[in-house]
């Protein structure tokens, strides 16, 4: 039997460092949905599919594929000059594809990266109303890679018309963004709707899209699809109402709620960026995720994706796969993608098995104290990334309720330019850092060390290469015991 001294052993006595996290007391909080707690036949569709499964995200990959540039709404957040609405990342598409571009740009990622586990249409504009591209695209990637799971992300206003066509061609996964279920409230985020060959604006429109939402939300529900509801927390507008939101679609059948921030500035050239709407603090967003627990499953791993992303969720390899760089003749093999496969079984056996008992570990103490950990990880579920390399951070949890993932915070620069370390950056980690008590990474730089230090971030590199959860829950026994995260 591993011990909680077992997974400590090694580390030195020291002084005490202060504690400053207050956490989450949820025990629900943060659950991340594995074999044990959903049924085989839904766990055989979301096990590989980084955005359904926590746990798929340390190891599987997702591409959008840019093909569906036409939309039937505005929202106030969203520039299509830029990017898509209902991932709600306004950044910048670099190529808008046709079908047959798109569908060859999904073969080459496939033969070279394989992680790849889904291809999701997410615009830039709603991959139902430009259905006719978004279906040339799925026909030729489901004849060529039937292993690739495709998915859908709508605003839902055409999305009842389309649900036996989806149902049809083995759509498992759909996204409905969906901000509200008032549409007074709806009238604040969507200035036009374009419904039936006509314009609408108002709370009109807002009641149409609200009603066409739900509908399709009921019908793919009844149809045995996993639904996905994404809501943009847009403070002052519908922060209090997101709970209201996730009770609502909870009972209609929806699987997971992934409450999104807000990304506003005056460059995107957004209603909301030019008009000084703000986006929410990490604090806030984790507020209403928290008041949202025990309704529908919360997403706390989401990314804000572009919509032409290719690799890991936080890492974006689009720029290797630009038209230009596609190779002439692509081979169409399962080989890698198998084999990857077979591998991810076992590691991730291993790693489910060292996150119970971290977990049990941890709520076996039955303290009162609490821990917030960032991880700079590459994925594998381990602690296996320089500081100076990590462009965002995972932060976990760890309490009486076990150890639980929180969600990734992104930095704006690494810390790390050309073997040089950045000062600016570092501002910029430890400002988004400001609620940790440690920092996990697999190496970090004396400097950073310091700086961390002295802003009461502990930084430590000595669990490199290790799973996480059992990394925490010996930092955690450490605290408890009064040693330091480099003990
Ligand atoms: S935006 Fe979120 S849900 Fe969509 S692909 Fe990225 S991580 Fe997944």
């Amino acid at each position: 039997m591993i011990t909680i001294e077992d997974l400590v052993r090694g580390g030195k006595a020291g002084a005490a460092a202060p504690a400053k996290s207050g956490g989450c007391a949820s025990s629900s909080c943060g659950s991340s949905g594995g074999p044990d707690d959903l049924a085989p036949h839904i766990w055989e569709k979301v096990k590989d599919h980084p955005c359904y499964s926590e746990e798929a995200h340390h190891y599987f990959a997702r591409m959008h594929v840019a093909v569906a540039p036409a939309c039937n709404i505005q929202c106030n957040y969203c520039n299509r000059k830029y990017d898509c609405a209902n991932e709600s990342r306004p950044g910048v598409v670099s190529e808008r594809l046709t079908p047959e571009q798109g569908a060859r740009k999904v073969l080459a990622v496939a033969q070279a990266v394989p992680q790849l586990s889904v291809l999701g249409i997410a615009g830039p504009g709603d991959a139902l109303y430009d259905w006719r591209h978004t279906r040339a695209t799925f026909d030729v990637v489901s004849r060529q890679l039937p292993d690739i799971k495709l998915c859908i992300s709508t605003n839902g206003l055409a999305l009842p018309e389309h649900v036996d066509e989806i149902v049809g061609m083995h759509i498992d996964h759909v996204t409905i963004t969906i901000n509200m279920v008032d549409p007074e409230i709806g009238a604040k985020i969507y200035p036009w709707i374009y419904f039936q060959h006509k314009r609408w604006t108002g709370v009109k429109a807002a009641q149409i899209l609200h009603q066409r939402q739900m509908l399709g939300l009921d019908m793919l529900a009844a149809r045995g699809v996993l639904v996905k509801v994404n809501s943009v927390l847009i403070p002052g507008i519908n922060d209090e109402h997101l709970v209201e939101v996730n009770r609502e679609v909870k009972a209609r059948g929806a699987f997971l709620h992934n409450v999104m921030p807000l990304i506003s500035d005056p460059a995107h050239g957004t209603w909301f960026g030019l008009n000084g709407q703000r986006g929410p603090t990490a604090q806030e967003l984790k507020k209403v995720q928290d008041a949202c627990e025990g309704g529908a499953k919360m997403m706390r791993h989401c990314r804000q994706c572009r919509a032409d992303a290719v690799g890991l969720l936080g890492e974006d390899r689009g720029q290797e796969f630009t038209l230009d760089k596609l190779p002439e003749t692509i081979m169409v093999d399962t080989a890698d993608r198998d084999a990857y496969r077979e591998e991810v079984e076992r590691k991730r056996e291993a790693h489910r098995a060292a996150k119970a008992a971290a977990g049990a570990l941890v709520r076996e103490a039955r303290d009162a104290c609490s821990l917030t950990v960032a991880v700079a990880t590459k994925g594998d579920g381990l602690v296996n990334q320089h500081f100076g390399h990590a462009s965002e951070f995972q932060v976990y949890l760890a309490d009486g309720a076990g150890v639980r993932f929180l969600g990734a915070r992104k930095i704006d620069e690494h810390y790390c330019k050309g073997g040089l370390g950045e000062d600016s950056a570092l501002a910029g980690i430890i400002d988004i850092l400001a609620d940790v008590d440690v920092l996990l990474c697999a190496k970090i730089g004396d400097c950073p060390k310091v700086e961390l230090a002295h802003a009461g971030i502990e930084p430590s590199d000595d669990f490199a290469y290790e799973f996480i959860e059992p990394a925490i829950a010996a930092l955690y026994a450490r605290r408890r015991a009064g040693a330091p995260a480099d003990a």
